[in-house]
């Protein structure tokens, strides 16, 4: 059996695959494929001490650090299932859709997530062509230019306020009748004088060049008018899906399904951790989720210590 095995080859699986690995102990990946998100993304300018860098490069550098140690790596496989370890200290089973079953005295799972798409139109053919689902990482080049923000939660609100300090204009677009973002975020982003929220908005096309992002189409759900604005940018802010379908019933999951951990990626299963953008940690970022990776891997070693036969 493998001592770790982690689920999900994004930056958190393969930062906690350092970390174990250099405890020599044996250490296994299993991944749909190696650099999770990071493989969709452009430019990366917010990864400290890197200043520029892109993410099809990050993710070949982080897969040839975790090479460096040895670690098996399975990748174009999917884990279906998690069978804990059936007493504390026994072997967790890891279930693959191709009907194998791999042992480990521990896991890490970070299997991430995935942005919620609005589906309309114009959305995916301009991804990285002006339609963007992170502020935190694309706000900046839109500096000076007319962006839009789809979706009045938390989020969207959050990523409307942040914008406007980085923009020209910021229109924010929610589809039901009013904002569901905390009453003190409403009221930032209502004082700001280069914000407009539009409620009952439904967005129907993302339109441009191709290459180019230039208007957003919505219509006006009370009056049924059908309006556009003219932008470079749209951040698209209805919700993250954790990829933790599969572990309904075996570890807790919070409501929006990620997956439960305290400050040392412990998870509610003795001997199984987690990490990254599936977990309930608010911040979703690749750094975070390095550090979160790095942190389990440091618990699964301390639990191995301790139920280890002498
Ligand atoms: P992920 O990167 O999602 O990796 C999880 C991996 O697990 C994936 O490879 C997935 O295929 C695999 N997997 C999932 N389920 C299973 C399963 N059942 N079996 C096997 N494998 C499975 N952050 C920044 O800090 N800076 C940026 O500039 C930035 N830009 C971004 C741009 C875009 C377009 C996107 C989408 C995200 C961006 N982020 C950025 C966020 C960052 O990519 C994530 O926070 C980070 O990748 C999370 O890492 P993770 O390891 O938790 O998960």
């Amino acid at each position: 059996p493998f001592d770790v095995l982690i689920v999900g080859g994004g930056p958190s699986g393969a930062a906690a695959a350092i970390y174990a690995a250099r405890k020599g102990i044996r250490t296994g990946i299993i991944t749909e494929r190696f650099g999770g998100q990071v493989l969709d993304t452009m430019a990366i300018e917010n990864f400290p001490s890197v200043e520029y860098t892109e993410g099809p490069k990050l993710a070949a550098s982080l897969e040839a650090h975790v090479r460096q140690y040895g670690v098996e790596i399975i990748t174009a496989q999917r884990a279906k299932a998690l069978h804990p370890a059936a007493r504390e200290g026994g072997l967790v089973g890891v279930e693959l859709d191709s009907g194998a079953t791999l042992q480990a005295k521990t896991v890490i799972l970070s299997p991430g997530a995935r942005w919620r798409q609005t589906g309309v139109p114009g959305e995916s053919e301009h991804r990285n062509k002006g339609v963007t689902y992170c502020p935190h990482c694309d706000g900046p080049l839109f500096k000076g230019k007319k962006v839009a923000v789809i979706g009045g939660g938390n989020s969207g609100v959050e990523a409307a306020i942040d914008l406007a300090g980085i923009v020209e204009h910021v229109t924010l677009l929610e589809f039901d009748g009013k904002l569901r973002a905390d009453d003190v975020l409403q009221r930032k982003l209502k004082s700001l004088p280069n914000a407009t929220v539009h409620v009952n908005a439904q967005t129907t096309e993302m339109r441009g060049d191709g290459s180019k992002l230039q208007s957003l189409h919505f219509t006006d759900r009370s009056s049924g008018e059908t309006r556009a604005v003219d932008l470079a940018g749209v951040f698209v802010q209805i919700g993250l899906l954790p990829n933790t379908e599969w572990l309904k019933g075996a570890v807790e999951l919070s409501p929006r399904g990620e997956i439960v951990i305290d400050d040392r990626g412990h998870t509610s299963v003795p001997g199984v951790f987690a990490a990254g953008d599936a977990t309930t940690e608010p911040f979703k970022q690749i750094v975070v989720a390095m550090g979160a990776g790095s942190t389990a891997a440091l618990s699964a070693f301390d639990f191995l210590i301790r139920h280890s036969a002498p």
